[in-house]
């Protein structure tokens, strides 16, 4: 069949074979098919869906088009996480190490933010001299000695995807529940891993802004992953309010030591403690949950998962001071507080408002290649269901340029509505699915 047929194959609402979809996706890898009859098919594949086994091919047919890391000579679990992004998501910066430190390997690819959700690349990038550009194998090398590394997507990893969601983020093709199913899994499931865990987040300041898309998400995710040996779970998370009181890169990172001191805020603490425990459950047993979670709990409070983070940094090339002197990670110039305006109780604090303001700031990008301030960001003061009286703190805003901070003055105050009676803050995990 011609490229043409099998556009029209799926137009028409039916399956693709398994060297259908081999044939499309190594053909568009190597160039032989061009970028308008790809976004021909992503269209098909948009309105019409694909079954089950059909996004199973194409997740194999992606992971193929590129290298599948061997760690297999690692003798230890190797297990992985991935979070569908959202405001104040600085997970990753402690559950590496967190993990590590319990004796599991974790080796992370991960992105860049793009729009109002921040990425993970460039919070780690604020330490100074941290290099997220390594090639496989000095990845491996940090891996083994340090038992987590975070980088970069590479050449190597999935190319398929690299240039298939370029073309879907300029073709109107990126929410498309198989589509980010392949994109997703592909990377994931090529870094080698025995088990993942995945977050994905729901709400306001989430991709997936419901929770049925969400869950229809995580379902497909895990069945995916389940269905091509690497055991795999869920946690569908809140995003409707900021993850805990940092937003913004360098902020972030901060944020992350103080919750590896156990000084974090309780709900990013509490959500860390969850994936961690279900991913090191992942590597031992599903009744050992008690076991993972003492263990877990033992990384933080000794210090190790502290140390283990300062291994990474070090064998990334950053500057593992950073940990005992947060004062050598980027300042921004001026900080302003903006109070309320009454007196009540947060009843809704919009995770998209905040994420918006601190890209307004200069914390993220509007286009791939823009450059972003690492210094500026929000610091909250108060989370939904907390008191607050007329001209208390709600927030601090960190940045460079003051026609910055006026044109996002309004937005942050919008984004924090106080009301007379107290609401209970929405619950963190609001679904596990397994
Ligand atoms: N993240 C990805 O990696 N791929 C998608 O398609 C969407 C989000």
């Amino acid at each position: 069949m011609s490229v043409v047929d099998l556009i029209t194959k799926k137009r028409e609402g039916n399956e693709l074979s398994e060297s259908e979809i081999d044939l499309l996706v190594e053909g568009y890898t190597a160039g032989r098919i061009p970028d308008y009859q790809m976004a021909a098919l992503c269209m098909a594949i948009f309105y019409r869906g694909m079954t089950a086994e059909e996004t199973r091919r194409l997740t194999r047919s992606m992971v193929h088009s590129g290298a599948v890391l061997d760690l297999s000579s690692l003798s230890g679990a190797k297990i992985g996480k991935h979070s569908t992004g959202g405001v104040g998501d600085k997970t990753s910066l402690v559950l590496a190490p967190l993990l590590a430190a319990a004796g599991a390997y974790v080796p992370m690819i991960s992105g860049r933010g793009l729009g109002f959700s921040g990425g993970t690349l460039d919070k780690l990038e604020s330490i100074p001299g941290f290099k997220v550009n390594l090639t496989l194998s000095e990845f491996q090398s940090v891996l083994k000695k340090a038992g987590c590394a975070i980088i970069g997507q590479t050449s190597e990893i999935a190319p398929a995807d690299r240039k298939l969601y370029a073309l879907r983020d300029v073709t109107g093709t990126v929410e498309s529940i198989p589509l980010i199913c392949a994109s997703i899994m592909s990377k994931k499931l090529a870094e080698g891993l025995d088990g993942l865990v995945l977050d994905v987040k729901t709400g306001e300041g989430a991709f997936m802004t419901t929770f049925e898309r969400a869950s229809d998400l995580a379902r497909n995710l895990v069945d995916i992953g389940n269905g091509m040996g690497t055991k795999t779970v869920a946690l569908i998370t809140d995003m409707n309010q900021p993850l805990g009181l940092a937003v913004g890169n360098a902020l972030e990172v901060q944020e992350a030591i103080e919750t590896l001191k156990g000084q974090g805020p309780e709900d990013f603490t509490h959500l860390c403690e969850k994936l961690a425990t279900r991913m090191l459950t992942l590597a031992t047993s599903p009744r050992q949950v008690d076991g993972s979670r003492s263990r877990i709990a033992d990384s933080l409070n000794s210090g190790k998962a502290l140390q283990k983070l300062a291994e990474m940094i070090e064998a990334q090339g950053g500057n593992p001071r950073v940990i005992d002197d947060l004062s050598l990670l980027p300042k921004a110039t001026h900080q302003t507080v903006i109070v309320s305006e009454k007196n009540g109780y947060v009843v809704r604090l919009n995770a998209r408002l905040v994420g918006k303001a601190s890209m307004a700031l200069g914390a993220g990008r509007e286009m791939i290649d823009s450059k972003i301030d690492l210094s500026v960001g929000v610091m909250l003061h108060k989370k939904i269901g907390d008191p607050v009286k007329t001209g208390e703190p709600l927030c601090t805003v960190c940045y460079n340029q003051k026609s910055k901070f006026h044109a996002v003055h309004p937005s942050l105050l919008k984004a924090f509505e106080v009301k007379p009676a107290r609401v209970e803050p929405p619950p963190l995990i609001k679904q596990i699915v397994e």
